[in-house]
């Protein structure tokens, strides 16, 4: 020790934190270096500042990290020409720790049993100290820009002191280096240490070298402006941060500035992932924080509608070291969070009229995800409804809202929807006759979460959706063109009253069918049959609400069965069976039968009776 050097104690708290730090942080280490570069960052970014301001900041070329590593003294350095450091520096930013909690947070993790990852010091603003997971001794040498700086050593090796003296560096700047123990010397092998410095580093703004090769040559292409950037290096980065083989479908660059400053490369997959449908599904949203990677699963900066975009988010506005949770509420990533939803939804918009085909592919595998913001945010419900798409009655291809509503006749007043769970069986559903027959458009809605997201909307350009399966269903005129009497209807709902009892809210004659004889509906207030048979999946025990049995008063069926009715022999039980079969058939084509076999039964016993040969009979 020269004689010019001086030895400090660490105040208590942050012995203890040390002690912690070398003691219990065994996962992750591999994140100090991330720590370090940062801090170079940092400090680069300060000198450039400077430099700007007042000149002093020194030859922008010059400003670089170097990282250099022995595999034999078993150390690593890392260099910066950045700001440099202080006499206060050392002892007063250095030795402190910057948040509070962050003691009896780990204290907290450590005696509640769970491993304390390392990746968790980045929150706490002690960035500098989490070298010593890996290195029993670290030297700094430092020399701050200011013009009456002087050049300082500082050593520790984290046992509670720490010494400052003079240095002989003549370059402003720090240098770092760390004598790394004995299980961390992995970290003084040049491959391990630059795929690490690939990993957390690679966009960062300033050059970083190891062994005199620049290691990050993917500078930050969402700081580059938009015409400097072309396809290829757009699709070489989406595929670098995605892990994705495929090229993006499309991108979206945006460079804000004003109230709010953040850089975003934000990409749309050409196909869903295949975790994309899982619980566990990670987001791809990578965060930066001037330059520097914080996180890559930012997944509050977008709703979950929209968390199949992938890419990279940075802003200046957020501090490198804060929790995600402290991220997460914060004003900043709310506004942040509507910025790039208003923004992803405006491209999306210009593909659905500019570029069809490309909305329809993006559709096709990400329409679900945004069916899903039509409930969970009702400020977007505007802006989604007109980027959603149906099946419909009126052709093949799927329609967007507005250009059913173009077709919709003077007449027609709402927008009339049907929830099933296929389009085969949608399409051959009895309740789209009436419709079929007026020449009334119908949208066929067949994904689960149609239950829940349309039934909820009240109204696109000022027309209702009205569900055909329910009771209400007024066509202003009816279709009943050969109907029977208005008494022998009466008599015809007596008989299937009696017959069904309670199964059934009601029976009424309908207005809807043409070549049915009869189907269930729903009664006002009722529950769509969709939405019941998915409650019943998620609860046997759910009975569901009691539907009304519409029947076709012109059908054949319905006049063969008065003229049964009135009669002289007795055919109560073939009145009987053909009602049941009426009722349980209605209840299949709504996917709601839970009893088949006495529907099989019925109509085997009614099928021996029709094809007994005309002699057997008496
Ligand atoms: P944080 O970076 O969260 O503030 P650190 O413990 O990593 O916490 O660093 C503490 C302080 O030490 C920094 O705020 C900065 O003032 C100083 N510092 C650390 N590394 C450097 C560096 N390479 N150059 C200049 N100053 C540095």
């Amino acid at each position: 020790m020269s004689e010019n050097t001086q030895q400090f104690e660490y105040k208590a708290e942050m012995q203890q934190l040390l002690h912690l730090i070398i003691n219990s942080l065994y996962t992750n280490q591999e994140i100090f270096l991330r720590e370090l570069i940062s801090n170079a960052s940092d400090a680069l970014n300060k000198a450039r500042f400077q430099g700007l301001t007042d000149h002093s900041g020194g030859d922008h070329a010059d400003l670089k990290i170097t990282i250099t590593v022995d595999k034999d003294a078993k150390t690593l350095s890392v260099e910066d020409t950045g700001i440099g450091m202080t006499q206060t520096d050392l002892t007063e930013r250095l030795g402190t720790i910057a948040s509070s909690g962050t003691l009896a947070f780990i204290e907290e993790q450590k005696s509640s049993g769970k491993p304390v990852d390392a990746g968790m010091i980045g929150q706490f603003g002690v960035g500098f100290y989490s070298a010593f997971m890996v290195a029993d001794h670290i030297e700094i040498e430092t020399l701050h820009r200011n013009d009456d700086a002087e050049p300082l050593t500082w050593t520790s090796d984290a046992t509670g002191t720490y010494t400052i003296g003079p240095s002989t560096r003549s370059e402003p700047g720090t240098k770092i280096t760390l004598h790394l123990k004995e299980d961390a010397s992995e970290f003084s092998d040049d491959y391990r240490v630059r795929s690490i410095i690939r990993k957390y580093s690679n966009f960062v703004d300033f050059p970083i070298y190891l062994d005199s090769d620049q290691i990050n040559t993917l500078k930050a292409l969402w700081k580059k402006r938009k015409d400097d950037i072309n396809d290829e290096e757009l699709s070489e980065f989406y595929k670098f941060i995605s892990g994705d083989y495929n090229d993006p479908l499309g991108h979206l660059h945006l460079q804000i500035e004003g109230l709010l400053t953040f850089d975003a490369l934000l990409f749309i997959p050409s196909q869903a992932p295949l975790s994309f449908f899982r619980e566990d599904r990670r987001s791809d949203l990578h965060l930066y924080s001037s330059g520097v990677f914080v996180r890559d699963d930012a997944e509050e900066l977008l709703p979950e509608y929209l968390a199949f975009v992938r890419g990279v988010v940075d802003t200046d506005d957020l501090p490198l070291n804060v929790s995600r949770e402290v991220t997460q509420n914060s004003p900043v990533t709310q506004r942040i969070r509507s910025t790039l939803t208003g923004k992803l939804l405006g491209l999306l918009d210009q593909w659905a009229t500019e570029d069809v085909e490309r909305y329809e592919k993006f559709f096709l595998n990400f329409g679900v995800a945004l069916k899903t913001g039509l409930f969970s945010d009702q400020g977007k419900q505007d802006e989604l409804l007109k980027l959603v798409r149906y099946p419909s009655t009126s052709g093949e291809h799927l329609t967007s809202l507005s250009d059913y509503v173009t077709r919709m006749p003077d007449s027609q007043e709402s927008i009339y929807y049907l929830l099933s769970d296929s389009l085969e069986s949608a399409r051959k559903s009895p309740h789209l006759e009436v419709f079929t027959t007026k020449g009334i458009e119908v949208l066929l809605l067949t994904d689960p979460i149609d239950a829940l997201t349309l039934p909820n909307v009240p109204k696109f350009e000022d027309k209702k959706f009205i569900n055909i399966t329910t009771a209400e269903l007024d066509l202003t005129e009816s279709t009943d063109s050969e109907s029977l009497p208005g008494d022998e209807i009466d008599s015809l709902l007596t008989l299937f009253r009696v017959q069904l009892g309670d199964r059934v809210q009601d029976v009424t004659s309908s207005k809807r069918l043409v070549d049915s004889a009869a189907t269930l509906v729903t009664a006002k207030d009722g529950m769509d049959p969709q939405l019941e048979r998915m409650m019943k999946s998620m609860n046997p025990e759910y009975e569901g609400v009691k539907k009304v049995l519409e029947i076709n008063a012109s059908h054949p069926l319905m006049k063969n069965l008065l003229a049964l009715k009135s009669s002289s022999e007795n055919q109560g039980s073939l009145i009987e069976q053909t009602i049941e079969q009426i009722y349980e058939g209605a209840l299949l084509l709504d996917g709601n039968l839970t009893e088949p076999s006495s529907f099989v039964s019925r109509m085997t016993s009614i099928l021996v009776d029709a094809t007994r040969e005309p002699s057997s009979t008496s």
